[in-house]
């Protein structure tokens, strides 16, 4: 039977680096090191890396709090010391290192200071850059795009709008628009913005 490749903890690392949000980063780290390299040999970092990995899931789903983040640094400390092996220890130096940044902190307030976590984004359209061309629409496979594709001598379009509530930030609508007129935004909810 061939033998399973362990991925190395450095490897789980560069590939969350290129995430732009601290705690994506973290959340992604977790989650790889819990289908890889953790063995669950001991108790402090199979343990402490589940819990971070729920933990890490509530701040990035906007259900996060305080609590969370006081956790994360109690469960960080001690699998740094108690951890059988180095890969436990280092796990949690990672994640450490990206909670010194406040975008945890943001993130248990309303607001992922990087724009990327979908839980505090929202994908909207520029109506003086949109040409009416209806790709976003042909491609969202929600069903969260508004709007008229524009035909000659007609008048009177549905401007092209994202409808939120249906919305589930895929991206896909962004790559299809000719004119970059989608564009990601800080969620407007949180500021009790009706959309
Ligand atoms: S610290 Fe090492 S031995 Fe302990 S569960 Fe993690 S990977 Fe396994
Ligand atoms: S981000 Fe995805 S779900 Fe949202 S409008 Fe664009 S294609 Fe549709
Ligand atoms: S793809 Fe862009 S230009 Fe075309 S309708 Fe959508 S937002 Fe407007």
């Amino acid at each position: 039977m061939e033998k399973k490749k362990v991925v190395k903890v450095e490897e789980i690392k560069k590939a969350a680096e290129e995430k732009r949000c601290p705690v994506q980063k973290a959340a992604y780290y977790i989650e790889e090191f819990l289908k890889g390299p953790m063995c669950g040999r001991c108790f402090p970092c199979a343990f402490g890396s589940y819990e971070a990995g729920v933990r890490l899931r509530n701040i990035i789903e906007g259900s996060g709090k305080e609590e969370d983040i006081f956790a994360l640094r109690r469960i960080t400390e001690d699998m740094i010391v108690a951890s059988l092996c180095k890969r436990g220890k280092d796990s949690a130096e990672f994640v450490h290192e990206w909670m010194e940044t406040d975008a945890f902190k943001e993130h248990v307030e309303g607001r992922c200071p990087d724009i990327d976590c979908p839980a505090f984004i929202e994908y909207i359209i520029i109506p003086e850059k949109c040409t009416m061309c209806g790709l976003c629409k042909e491609v969202c496979k929600y069903n969260a795009v508004l709007g008229e594709k524009k035909v000659k001598y007609k008048t009177g379009y549905l401007p092209f709008e994202v409808r939120q509530k249906r919305c589930v930030k895929c991206g896909d609508c962004i790559d299809v628009c000719p004119t970059g007129a989608i564009i990601v935004t800080e969620s407007r909810k949180k500021e009790g913005v009706k959309v």
